[in-house]
């Protein structure tokens, strides 16, 4: 497998679940693999060790660190935004705090990140955000917050593919239904209910979402673009 070698390759928030399946993706793909963390050193150095990708700490919660490591990297051929953060409760009872730093995270970072990255990307590269279904569909209570910034991603990817086409640069969202990580376990205390919504009804694997988003970075994703690809199991059908 040799459908990224030498292409410069950048994942923010690799160091666990859907991010750390693309880094392995990538890697394995030969790509030149570097990914950020945030609190997850030990996981983060243990990646890099499997894969020979670069670990890097940065904490897309603040913006000018973000800025200046996505810089760093120079003209990339692909990014891929996965770092994200999930708050769910009673919006009557949930800190203010800790639904700013969720936007601040899920939608700030990813705004900021993808237009530092096409300032230099090289022609024909790729922006990709993992959103989530949930940006299309909020089937249970506690989940007003964390659906905005993943329905703020959408009007992203496509305004930007509008602004960065003519370079045929494309910029497109994953949209995972549950998959399997630590924000969100298979076996965890809202899996039934998950699953209740779905037709296939069982979490994603990391891996399954790491593969659809190689096949857009891929040679063969060039006409798609400002799109949302959701890979849900049907939870939004
Ligand atoms: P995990 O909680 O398993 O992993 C989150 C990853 O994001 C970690 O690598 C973490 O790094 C990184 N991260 C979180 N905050 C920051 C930050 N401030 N700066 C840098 N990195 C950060 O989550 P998932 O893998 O499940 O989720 C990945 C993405 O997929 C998220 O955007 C999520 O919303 C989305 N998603 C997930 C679904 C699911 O069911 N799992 C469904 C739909 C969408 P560290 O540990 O080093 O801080």
């Amino acid at each position: 497998m040799d459908d990224f070698n030498t292409k410069n390759v950048l994942i923010l928030g690799g160091s666990r679940g859907i991010g750390a399946a693309i880094v392995r993706r990538f890697s394995a793909g030969g790509g030149e693999v570097a990914f950020t963390y945030a609190g997850s050193k030990q996981a983060a150095e243990d990646l890099a060790a499997e894969t020979g990708a670069s670990a890097i700490r940065t904490d897309s919660a603040d913006r000018s660190e973000l800025i200046a490591t996505v810089a760093d990297r120079g003209p990339l051929d692909v990014i891929v935004i996965a770092a994200g953060s999930l708050v769910l409760g009673d919006p009557l009872e949930l800190e203010a705090d800790a639904i700013d730093h969720m936007i601040d995270v899920n939608v700030r970072a990813p705004y900021h990140a993808a237009v530092e990255a096409a300032r230099r990307m090289n022609d024909n590269g790729r922006i990709i955000v993992i959103g989530s279904v949930n940006g299309d569909r909020m089937p249970f209570a506690g989940g007003a917050a964390y659906a905005l910034t993943k329905s703020a991603m959408q009007g992203m990817v496509r305004g930007l593919a509008r602004d960065l086409g003519d370079r045929g640069i494309t910029v497109n969202s994953i949209q995972p239904g549950p998959t399997d990580s630590d924000m969100n376990p298979a076996d965890g205390p809202m899996a039934e209910t998950m699953h209740s919504f779905m037709a296939i009804k069982r979490h994603a694997t990391p891996d399954e979402i790491a593969e659809l988003t190689a096949y857009i970075a891929g040679p063969h994703g060039a006409m798609i673009t400002g799109s949302l690809q959701t890979i849900d199991g049907g939870f939004g059908a």
